[in-house]
This record gives structure tokens, sequence and C-alpha cells, in this order.
């Protein structure tokens, strides 16, 4: 199944170019899109009544497909030719995984946003592994058992030396969808092809088998430390070819049987609310110790 949240956070199975609106079907409740998602992953696969309704995917607002997950972990360091990119000599096992805000995510029809004017952010095209059950120190072999499904996912970076949590947190910085596709419509997810393109130029392009810590073995990893639970998205690292985004820009990342996200970069800046240290204001006038 390809589901997808749209509009005000209503449910539909995707087939094509088209979206069924499986919402009234599914018992859906749109004031808690998180907690019906988990709930529909956990139950069996939904097919739409006679009377649902169909509407052109280019007639609705795509929402994160994965609206507020509880974790959002992220894999640093994950292919080696992006680790050589970086000149880091460490990988993912030296240097852990990390959390980003699950308030950073955002869906196809909202913008990514740049917090400063100068400071560079980056593309980091990556599969996204959505948790459908309890997973708390899984084995490899049954780790796969607690994936529902993938997402394609944009790690968006501010380079910078603040902690990755910081820098990779920011409004807008975690764009996730266009569906959410069920595993078992994905035979091998450590073989897929992803890339990822800006205003239709390619910048990166590998295989998920690339992948230092292929998608069993992060699960397993993750939930060596910690519990995930059921709607719990990971982000599992990015190939080389990251690069930055300038305002405007169209930024796609495609997978294998995963399907394409586009998003859009806007204009200006977020407001900071604030005149904060790190501030761009404040870092003109005053050298940060
Ligand atoms: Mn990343």
């Amino acid at each position: 199944m390809r589901y997808a949240l749209f509009d005000d956070w209503r449910l539909g199975v995707v087939s094509g170019d088209t979206i069924t609106d499986i919402t009234v079907e599914s018992d859906w409740d749109s004031s808690d899109p998180q907690r019906s998602l988990v709930r529909t992953l956990r139950s069996a696969p939904v097919r739409p009544g006679p009377g649902a309704r169909r509407l052109a995917l280019s007639d609705v607002s795509l929402r994160p497909p994965v609206p507020r997950p509880t974790n959002l972990v992220a894999a640093p360091l994950n292919y080696r030719a992006h680790n050589t990119e970086m000149g880091q000599a460490k990988d993912i096992w030296s240097e852990g995984f990390f959390l980003k805000s699950p308030t950073s995510i955002i869906g196809p029809s909202e913008e990514i946003l740049a917090p400063f004017g100068d400071r560079a952010i980056h593309h980091e095209a990556e599969l996204g592994i959505v948790i459908g059950r309890e997973t708390d120190r899984v084995h490899q072999e049954s780790a796969m058992d607690h994936v529902a499904g993938f997402v394609c996912l944009l790690d968006i970076t501010m380079r910078g030396t603040e902690e990755r949590g910081w820098r990779k947190s920011f409004r807008t910085f975690t764009p996730i969808g266009p569906y959410l596709v069920t595993a078992d419509e994905v035979p091998d997810p450590n073989a897929l092809s992803i890339r990822c393109e800006v205003n239709g130029v390619e910048r990166q392009r590998a295989s998920t088998g690339e992948m230092i810590c292929d998608v069993a073995t992060l699960v397993a990893y993750v939930s060596s430390v910690f519990p995930l639970v059921p709607g719990d998205l990971i982000a599992s690292g990015t190939p080389a070819g990251v690069g930055p985004l300038e305002p405007g820009d169209l930024v796609s990342v495609e997978i294998d049987h995963i399907g394409r996200l586009d998003m859009r970069t806007g204009t200006g800046t977020q407001d900071t609310h604030q005149n904060w240290p790190y501030s761009v204001a404040r870092r003109t006038t005053q050298k940060l110790a």
C-alpha cells in the first residue's frame, strides 16, 4: 500500500496519479493523524469502499506521511563515499546516531526555509525507515519484522561546528513523502537506487546497498540503545554528493519503489524570534566564545 496524508489530514491510498480517500473506511481521526497512522499500520489493509472519492494527486495538498513520530533518529556517516567527501575518517560505528526534532518534519506541500542568510544549508537525500511495532533490543535477524514501510526523506543540514541535533532540527528541516510505502511493496530495501536532483541537475546517486549499516542493522542498533515505538522514523544516512540549497530551488529525492519527493526552498529566512547569541544579528557584532 501507498498511504498518503492529504488536505486536512485525511488518509488516502495512492495508485498511479490518483489518490483514493479512505478516511471513513479506516476509522481515521484527522485530529490525531500520527495515532491514526499507527493504528492503520497495525491493522489489516483497508480497501476503499465502492463510493470512495478518487482525486488526482495534483489536486490535493500532500502532508507528511508520518506527521509526528515520538523518535526521529538519524544515521550519520553511513555511506563511505560521503564520509570521504566530508573528510571524515569516522563512520556510523564510531559516531553512533543522533536525534532530530520530530517537529522539523514537513510534507511536500510546504517549503524548506533557511534560518539565516549567511549559513549554507545542504540537501541530504535519505531512505526513511518507518517503525511499525514496539522495537526494543531486537536482533538483526528479526529487525525487518518491525519495519512498517519507507519514505523518501531529506535531512536538511546547516553546515557548521554546532551539534548535529541543533544544525539539523530547525523548522522545515525534515521533508518526507510523498507517501508511506509499506514494506511488502519493497523487495529489498538494501538494493534501492537513491537519487537527488536540484533544479533537474543530478547531485546524488547511489544504492542503499552501499550503506555501512543496512536497514535491519540500523533498526537493531538503535533499539539496543532505546526502544522505538510504532510510527517512529529513522533517517538512514546520505550518500556522496551533498551540496547547498539556494532560495527558490527545487530539490527532488527519488528512490526505487518508494517514489519521488519534490520540495521547494522558500525565499527569505526564518524568524528566530529573539536576538539570541547565535542569531545573525548578534554574530555580526559580537564574537562568540
Ligand atoms: Mn543525514
